[in-house]
């Protein structure tokens, strides 16, 4: 056990000390350069070449054609291991990794991300 002088000192340092941690939820924390955060989808690069489905281990991503030249994508954030394959595989650069790590939801169904792609159109995430 520390002798009471010693403790006294080691706490005073402590009050001077700059903390070693952040003040996390108060301040932001800044991610580091290659994070995988949350997945972002532009819809208007995609092609729906399903190269990304094919890609995921995870089962993460669907492609479906829903009409001439349509299709729809289903992104589940809650499958994704954030291996980062589809991002780097997509030739469209489609799909980017953000700093976004508070994924958190008490619902499953809040971490699918549908988006209806049509390219004559402005793409539309349902909500
Ligand atoms: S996100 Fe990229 S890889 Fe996936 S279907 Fe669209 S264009 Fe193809
Ligand atoms: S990061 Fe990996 S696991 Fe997540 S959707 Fe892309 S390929 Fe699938």
């Amino acid at each position: 056990m520390k002798k009471p002088a010693a403790m006294t000192m080691q706490l005073l340092r402590s009050l001077f000390t700059k903390p070693a941690t952040t003040r996390y939820p108060h301040e932001p924390s800044k991610m580091p350069d290659g994070f995988r955060g949350r997945l972002n989808f532009d819809p208007r690069k995609c092609i729906g070449c399903k190269l990304c489905v094919r890609d995921c281990p995870a089962g993460g991503i669907e492609v479906t054609k829903t009409g001439d030249r349509e299709f729809e994508v289903v992104i589940d954030l809650g499958k994704c291991i954030y291996c980062g394959q589809c991002a780097e595989n997509c030739n469209k650069e489609a799909l980017s990794f953000s700093d976004d790590f508070e994924l958190a939801e008490l619902e499953n169904s809040k971490l699918v991300l549908r988006y209806n792609v049509k390219p004559e159109r402005k793409p539309v995430q349902e909500p």
